[in-house]
């Protein structure tokens, strides 16, 4: 761990403002005592939130790309949530809250920044971070990084490449080719390998899109009737199971009817529901074409025709938005060793690296936990604080498996 440094004489640098940067300022402001105005967030994006960003209204249907559900369990989270007011703030998601409450600190925000490298030195095995080189308004600038400032860079995006839909248009292909992999969010990552194997293997998780694509979708419903015939079918009160898969779904269709309402601005007589499908290549059962190709109301009739609901009066109050996402499980695909960089590098004295990407030995992504988890594991460790993250909690069913064995 690095000696303790002194938080009054410290500039950090985070980059990315998906939620693990904003959870990283937040210790970095509470815990470690680092004035606000010393903590910069640098995102490519006009606003924060990352994968996690939400969008649309009650008329024209809302709008989440992933899951967004705190799981179970989650320590870490529920530690950031501690420090931060009640989210219950009227009108706002939980992320626009954190970030009010940091602009309202002091947090220094900085959008439609794109940071393109990180120059660093000795060239033989880089340990410290010298300088920040950034596109911002078409002009390339440099931040200079006293080896007191700190780095935490979060490592390319699931939401890369991202495209939505309408309810009676499909997503456009996907935008992802090796050549905006080349100047997006993923080229920082790219860069950072070609100084040392230590930072890891972006092309594993970002070049195997017929392996990490999935399709989203968000589904506004005008009235209560979809509610009543799931909790029929399921027995299950909205928010209360888990996750409905479709097994006969050539699509492999998952639905999750979580507690309504799910955004604030939400009345009374709508509620909002979201799945995912790991197979949208494929033509579905009863919609006779690829998910990808269909518009969300296809989809809609085609979920319906599986759970044997009425199709007319639930299409024609419901609007469904479909968004496909090229690197929807890549931090799930199989990888190597090294191919996922430690969230500090070996030997390196001012950098941390967090998101989905980074090795966290126990744990699992895919979770907001894991994104938090290491922001709480960069903020410890590179301000020299005298405890970490609690840790990693095992596994219940494995728990169980290893008791019978
Ligand atoms: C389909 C799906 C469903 C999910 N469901 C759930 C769920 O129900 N519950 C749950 O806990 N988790 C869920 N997750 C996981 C969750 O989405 C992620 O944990 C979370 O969004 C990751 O946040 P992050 O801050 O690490 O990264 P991101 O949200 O990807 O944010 C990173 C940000 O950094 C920016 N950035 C990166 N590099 C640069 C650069 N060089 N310059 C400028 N900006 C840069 C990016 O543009 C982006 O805005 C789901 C994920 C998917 C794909």
């Amino acid at each position: 761990m690095a000696p303790r440094r002194d938080p009054k004489n410290v500039q950090a640098w985070l980059i990315g403002s998906g939620v693990a940067s904003l959870a990283a300022a937040v210790h970095l402001v509470k815990q470690a005592k680092v004035p606000a105005d010393q903590v910069h967030i640098l995102d490519v994006h006009h606003a924060s939130g990352g994968a996690m960003e939400v969008s649309g209204n009650s008329k024209d249907g809302y709008i989440y790309h992933t899951g967004a559900q705190p799981y179970f369990q989650e320590e870490c989270v529920t530690n950031l949530l501690t420090m931060v007011p009640d989210p219950g703030h009227p009108g706002k998601t939980l992320w626009e809250v954190i970030k009010e409450h940091e602009r309202e600190q002091g947090v220094d925000f900085r959008f439609n920044v794109m940071v393109t490298d990180l120059k660093s030195y000795p060239s033989s095995d880089p340990t410290t971070i010298s300088e920040i080189v950034l596109q911002e308004n078409g002009h390339e600038l440099l931040i200079t990084v006293d080896p007191i400032d700190i780095v935490i860079v979060t490592l390319g995006s699931v939401a890369s490449g991202m495209q939505t839909g309408s309810n009676l248009k499909s997503p456009p292909p996907p935008s992802l080719s090796p050549d905006s992999l080349e100047h997006g969010e993923w080229s920082l990552w790219q860069k950072l390998e070609k100084q040392s194997r230590k930072f890891g293997n972006p092309s594993n998780f970002s070049s195997r899109l017929s392996e990490s694509l999935v399709e989203t979708f968000t589904i506004t419903l005008r009235d209560s009737d979809f509610m009543k015939y799931y909790t029929k079918l399921t027995g299950d009160k909205p928010g209360t199971g888990a996750l409905l898969t479709v097994m006969e779904s050539p699509w492999g269709l998952n639905i999750s009817v979580p507690h309504q309402p799910v955004f604030a601005t939400q009345p009374k007589n709508v509620h909002v529901i979201w799945g995912y499908a790991l197979h949208p290549e494929r033509k579905g059962k009863y919609v006779e074409k690829s998910m990808v190709s269909c518009s969300g109301k296809e989809i809609f009739c085609e979920i319906l025709s599986h759970l044997g609901f009425p199709t007319d009066p639930l299409l024609s109050s419901s609007i469904t938005i479909p968004c496909i996402m090229p690197l929807g499980t890549s931090m799930l695909l199989s990888r190597s060793h090294h191919d996922r960089p430690s969230v500090i590098p070996h030997e390196t004295t001012n950098l941390g690296l967090i998101g989905q990407y980074v090795e966290i030995h126990g744990d699992a992504a895919c979770s907001l936990e894991y994104s938090v988890r290491g922001a709480q594991m960069a903020v410890f460790n590179l301000m020299g604080l005298s405890h970490g993250p609690p840790k990693v909690g095992k596994n219940k069913f494995l728990e169980v498996l290893e008791e019978l064995l």
